[in-house]
Formats: C-alpha cells, sequence, structure tokens
C-alpha cells in the first residue's frame, strides 16, 4: 500500500443479504436482431460485479464474477466465447477496473484470473488476458488449479485467496467436473458453486462424488453466513420442473439466478431418496441429470 490510498474495510462481521432483483438479458426471438450488450454488468455493490454473457453470442449465457480487493481483483471465469470481437470481455473488465481505480486510486493493481471449472464455457475467454499487464491467470485444469489452491497435496483444504482485506474461501467441489472449485466471499456473503448447483440442469459426471461436494458444502455454509448461493447459468422457466431445452437463445421466462443454502439440503434430500443408482429427477428449480 502506498500512503494516500484508502484503505477499504472487508472484515465486517457479517454480511448483509441484498438484494438481487436484476432483470438479466436473456436472449431474444432472433439472436440477428439482438439489442442488448454484449455483457450484461450489474453492479451488486461497489465492490462487486456481476456479468453476464449475451445468448446471442453464445446460447450457454454463463454468469462471470469480479470482486475488488484492496490490492487486486478476482475475475472468476472467461465465459463461453474467445474472440474479443464477438465477446469483448478485457474490455469490459477493463473499464470496470478503470472505473473502480478511479474511485480508489492505487499505484499498482493486480488482475488475478481463476474459474470454477474448465468447461469450455467458462474458459474460453482466457486467451484474452494472456497480454494483461499485472494479471495472473491460473487456469482451470485439474493439474493446474490444484496445484494453485493446494488440493492436490490436501482435496479437503480450504484454500485461502486474499484480495487485500478480502480473502475468499475455496473448496474443491468434483462432481459436476473433476476440477470444479467453490468460492465463498465473506464481504457480501455469496457461495459461488459454478456449474455445481445453478438453477438449471446439474449434470453429474461422478454421482458419489457429487454427494459427498452437496455435504461438504451444507457443512461448510453451516458455518458461514451465505446470502446467495450463485452458479453460473439459468436454465429453468417459471414453471417447476421445467427447463429450456439445451440451445435455447430466448429464455423470457427465467427464474431468478440465486439459489438458497436450503436448496442445498434440497439437493442432498434429493440424493439420499435416489441412493446410489443414478437417476433423472425433476425439481421445482433444478433437475439433478447423471451424465450418460
Ligand atoms: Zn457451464
Amino acid at each position: 500500500m502506498v500512503a494516500g490510498t484508502s484503505l477499504i474495510d472487508f472484515t465486517e462481521a457479517t454480511p448483509r443479504p441484498r438484494a438481487l432483483d436484476v432483470r438479466w438479458i436473456h436472449g431474444s426471438p432472433s439472436a440477428k436482431h439482438n439489442t442488448d450488450p454484449d455483457i450484461q454488468v450489474h453492479a451488486y455493490d461497489e465492490h462487486t460485479f456481476i456479468l453476464r454473457q449475451n445468448m446471442a453470442i453464445d446460447y450457454e449465457a454463463p454468469f462471470l464474477f469480479l470482486l475488488f480487493g484492496n490490492e487486486r481483483a478476482v475475475l472468476i471465469d472467461t465465459g463461453a466465447t474467445a474472440s474479443a470481437e464477438y465477446f469483448p470481455l478485457r474490455r469490459v473488465v477493463d473499464e470496470i477496473v478503470d472505473g473502480w481505480l478511479d474511485q480508489h486510486p492505487r499505484e499498482r493493481y493486480h488482475l488475478l484470473v481463476l474459474h470454477t471449472h474448465a468447461h469450455g464455457d467458462h474458459v474460453a475467454g482466457d486467451g484474452q488476458f494472456a497480454d494483461r499487464p499485472d494479471t495472473t491467470l491460473v487456469a482451470g485444469d485439474l493439474a493446474t488449479a490444484w496445484e494453485y489452491f493446494g488440493f492436490a497435496e490436501d482435496p479437503d483444504a480450504v484454500a485461502r485467496v486474499d484480495l487485500g482485506g478480502r480473502v475468499l474461501e475455496c473448496l474443491a467441489t468434483p462432481g459436476h467436473h473433476e476440477a470444479a472449485v467453490t468460492f465463498y466471499d465473506p464481504w457480501t456473503g455469496f457461495l459461488l458453486t459454478g456449474d455445481t448447483v445453478y438453477p438449471g440442469r446439474l449434470y453429474i459426471q461422478d454421482w458419489p462424488t457429487f454427494v459427498r461436494t452437496i455435504d461438504r458444502l451444507i457443512d461448510f455454509s453451516d458455518r458461514r453466513p451465505v446470502t446467495h448461493v450463485l452458479g453460473c447459468h439459468i436454465e429453468m422457466t417459471n414453471r417447476p420442473g421445467v427447463d429450456y431445452p439445451i440451445r435455447t437463445t430466448y429464455q423470457p421466462d427465467e427464474p431468478p439466478l440465486q439459489l438458497t443454502t436450503g436448496h442445498l439440503r434440497e439437493i442432498r434430500a434429493a440424493l439420499k431418496e435416489i441412493g446410489d443408482q443414478p437417476a433423472r429427477r425433476a425439481h421445482p428449480l433444478f433437475i439433478l441429470w447423471p451424465n450418460p
């Protein structure tokens, strides 16, 4: 820290749950005539940004998260599209960072890029950050990510990523993907669950591992104030248990992105009822979906 920089105190005892009643961009009947921004930016608070990729660029329309600390920001995931022309993630992130630094001047400020997991719709924009100054990008693959978080040595560890007074807690949460990571942010109370838990089709690659992950997430959440459980997609409709078919590019009837720890318990109860033989099962806001 340099003299004159104002330090933000991110260590307030309990995060206050804020409303998240955002009208997310959700595609259009004709992708060609879509007039939404390429990337929607929602400021949850002045240090916390939620981004959504336009469905007309890629039907996956993933959510991304940009969290600011005193010394660096972290971008969690880089979206579903590599091209900076079609999907200008680097430009949008740089604009948010510049705006934040205008309000909170610092001589040097770093950007860390991490991932919820290594599926293509979460890492495609990585290349846009390759030549960015003052940037560390940790690839999302198992070998690289597990080494970075220390999960290679101890998969049950809670890894800490300090952004400068804002210390994220990170858990290895495989099941959907072998290198899935869940992030807890004590400033907002967000539990960022990637594609492990979200309002959509929960594709389960490894059933027993997924069961164990849900148990761990509940156990972890019991000891932390969790305000919102936020995954990376919305695939459900507002009709309980009914999802939009895969590759849908117009979802006018989406439920909110945010879930609660109650949904973690609902998932656990469903898994318990199903037992050892993986089976598909729809609940109002998610569908357990074992991969073939
Ligand atoms: Zn995904």
